[in-house]
């Protein structure tokens, strides 16, 4: 697992103007907005609400999502809001990119007072910055230094090559999930039968298997 370092993305890139010294405008950078299905971790099979943030502290060598790199149009809370509206449910997803790199707790403060529960997907960049969330997971990708609190469930991302011994080794009282890595849009099943294994061999593990891929939706 190989992963590489963009120190550029590292900055808080909400965009704050302040009038008479308060905050009166907070922009969003956020890549999309769409209506799916939980795919992972403790909420598989929950319909939800997910908006993706614009950018990443990391590049990934296996990473399943381009978009939250393309481009991103601003928001202010309650265009937000107006937008996500549309939708029937009230379970909402942070996802990205790394929604880490801007200080969200009162977007994420903004949205549970409009009876939103709100989680968020984090690679654990900055868990203050989400402190607020109801749920937080956190999938490490450098597993030489994984942090050990701050999060809700933590996920690891999996292929038949990985050294899984380093996911034995970590000590946590959260649920632990096993995630192959997948293809872009599918089920990569080679990596998904050793998860299986895995799991199975390692019953204090569950599998997460990226639902949305093996249904074929977004
Ligand atoms: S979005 Fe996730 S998988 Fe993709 S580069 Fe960032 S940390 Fe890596």
């Amino acid at each position: 697992m190989t992963f590489l370092e963009n120190p550029t993305a590292q900055i808080s890139v909400i965009e704050m103007k302040t009038k008479k010294g308060s905050i009166d405008i907070m922009k969003l950078k956020i890549a999309n907005i769409f209506y799916s299905i939980q795919g992972e971790g403790k909420f598989i099979g929950t319909p939800s609400i997910f908006v993706r943030f614009f950018d990443c502290n990391l590049s990934c060598s296996f990473c399943d999502d381009l978009d939250h790199k393309k481009g991103y149009t601003e928001y202010s809370f309650e265009e937000l809001l107006e937008t996500i509206s549309k939708y029937p449910s009230s379970h909402l997803i942070i996802t990205g990119g790394e929604p880490t790199i801007y200080e969200l707790n009162p977007f994420i403060e903004f949205l549970k007072g409009h009876r939103y529960f709100v989680a968020v997907e984090t690679n654990g960049f900055r868990f203050e910055n989400v402190s607020k969330a109801d749920w937080i997971t956190y999938s490490p990708k450098n597993w030489d230094e994984i942090k050990n609190d701050g999060f809700s469930e933590v996920k690891f991302v999996v292929s038949k090559t990985s050294k899984i011994q380093k996911i034995l080794n970590f000590q946590t009282d959260k649920q632990i999930y096993i995630q192959p890595q997948n293809n872009m849009d599918t089920t990569d099943m080679e990596n998904m039968k050793f998860c299986i294994e895995f799991v199975q061999d390692n019953p204090h593990l569950k599998l997460s298997p990226q639902l949305h891929k093996l249904l074929e939706i977004e």
